[in-house]
């Protein structure tokens, strides 16, 4: 079996040091043509495709020091596996030892304490699902098959973010078996430059095996849903969502999209495939007053489709998983923004009309709130100025139609980055953003990071990420 070495050299596993390597695990080992080996490999955007040479299911963290150990012992090259979410694809290298953490999803909810600890294999959903037993969450993302640690070693962001910052605002501890493959934690008081670093710097200083997130009171219903007009009226429902969006109490947050309809069963038929604008929104307070909170939304001309109710807040954070299917192709472009100018919602309507595909969208998300209040040296995830994120997101299903996709999102891109705040989102950037990007999504933090990163992996034997090099 050919595997490649951290600095890139070709070496020879051999049959008994494979064996030797399954001997020291629980969980299973796949190699190319085993049944289990396509699933793991792969990962939520189908324009990656690379081919791991050996990976390793991990079952407890037992099973990550050994893989460690090993790791270094061959000097091998490594990548993580999370939710397989990343677009970029930096769960997995070719050549590479992949540590595949889907096995370890368990969750345990302290309702005394308001804290969860959750398995690095989680996703999502798996953590909103044992924690609203409690009537309680964290803040996550919007997309409920997301992996809670790549999300989280980002920054991440969600529907709770305008009341308690970016997901890593919201964690107490991390669990992580470091490049000598050793289980250390990091707190606010273990290992706290660790735990700076963690909070924005990615998978560049260990494997997580599991994080503490703070909880609070929401749901178990919340008011939260869409309401989509035909994009003719895209003018009107966009000044609707620069005023609204500006006076909305930190409890409600308001999206806007605008995209080729998809065939959803609350849109009607004839309307599937043209183009809509619709405003997503979830006020994750008392319903009865995020009824009043969304009222002007729900009443605002003639809207062909209006899911906008009283549901679970479980379910509101799933509402989006059928549009982000994994497999298709995906290509980003991504920025923050200060506010919503008039100017700026010219060019979604006019880079939406541009879209080349039944799938892409132009998304407005709103952030504004607890996450500009902490200063800029609380974590790297930094950009304490930013209020809204746009995201020209495309996706669509041919190689074939890769050239005039990609080109869609970037030329909207340079056409609309001029109202940026000169920042993006380091978990939203593509494999072909370099490290002027990294420099725009962390830079303020970069030279921290790289104290920090020599001090817990000299070596750099994390290195399949937005990689940080050690000072
Ligand atoms: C459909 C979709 C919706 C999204 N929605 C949101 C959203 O609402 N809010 C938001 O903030 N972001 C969102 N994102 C972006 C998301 O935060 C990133 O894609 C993130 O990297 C996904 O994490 P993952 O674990 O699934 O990724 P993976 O691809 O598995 O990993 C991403 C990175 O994290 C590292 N990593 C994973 N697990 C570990 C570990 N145990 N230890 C160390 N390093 C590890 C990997 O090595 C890799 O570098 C979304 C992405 C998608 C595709």
């Amino acid at each position: 079996m050919r595997a490649k070495t951290t600095e890139g050299r070709e070496i020879d596993l051999k049959q008994e040091t494979l064996d030797g390597l399954k001997m020291r695990l629980r969980g299973p080992v796949f190699l190319p043509g085993d049944v289990g080996y396509e699933e793991s490999r792969t990962v939520w955007n189908s324009m990656i495709d690379r081919r791991p040479a050996v990976i390793a299911r991990c079952i407890g963290i037992a099973d990550v020091i050994a893989c460690m150990q090993f790791a270094r012992e061959k000097e091998l090259l490594l990548c993580i596996k999370g939710g397989g979410h990343n677009i970029a694809g930096l769960a997995t290298a070719d050549g590479a030892l992949m540590l595949d953490m889907s096995l370890m999803r368990g969750v345990w909810v302290d309702p005394q304490r308001k804290v969860a600890h959750a398995q690095a294999g989680c996703l999502l959903g798996d953590v909103d699902r044992e924690t609203q037993v409690h009537g309680l969450a964290t803040v996550l993302g919007f997309v409920s098959l997301t992996g809670i640690v790549g999300l989280t070693l980002g920054g991440g962001f969600g529907y709770l973010t305008r009341r308690w910052g970016w997901t890593s605002d919201n964690i107490v501890g991390i669990s992580v078996v470091t490049a000598n493959a050793r289980l250390v934690r990091a707190s606010s008081d273990e290992n706290t430059d660790l735990f700076w670093g963690l909070r924005g710097g990615g998978g560049n200083f260990g494997v997580v095996t599991g994080i503490d997130y703070v909880l609070y009171p929401v749901g178990p219903e919340v008011v939260g849903g869409i309401v989509a007009w035909p994009a003719s009226e895209a003018p009107k429902v966009l000044e609707l969502y620069r005023t609204l969006a500006e006076t909305a109490p930190p409890e409600l947050t308001v999206v806007a999209l605008m995209r080729p309809a998809p065939p959803a069963p609350w849109l009607p038929k004839e309307m599937h495939g043209k183009p809509i604008v619709a405003l997503l929104a979830c006020y994750s307070g008392r319903p009865e007053e995020g009824e009043k909170a969304v009222a002007s939304i729900k009443a605002f001309g003639k809207p062909i489709g209006d899911v906008l109710v009283r549901r679970p807040y479980a379910q509101m954070q799933s509402l989006l998983d059928a549009t982000q299917p994994k497999g298709r192709r995906y290509y980003w472009k991504s920025e923050y923004l200060s506010r919503i100018e008039p100017a700026l919602c010219e060019k979604v309507i006019k880079h939406a009309a541009r879209i080349r595909s039944p799938h892409s969208a132009v998304i407005l998300f709103q952030i504004e709130g607890a996450l500009n209040q902490l200063r800029e040296e609380h974590s790297p995830v930094g950009n304490r100025d930013a209020r809204y994120v746009l995201n020209l997101a495309g996706s669509w299903e041919q190689a074939g139609e890769d050239t005039a996709n990609v080109e869609w999102a970037r030329d909207a891109w340079n056409d609309m980055k001029s109202f940026s705040t000169g920042g993006t989102y380091i978990n939203f950037l593509t494999e072909d953003e370099g490290p002027e990007r990294i420099e725009a999504a962390l830079g303020k933090g970069l030279d921290r990071l790289a104290q920090v990163k020599a001090k817990w992996d000299p070596q750099n034997v994390f290195r399949t990420n937005r990689n940080i090099k050690p000072a």
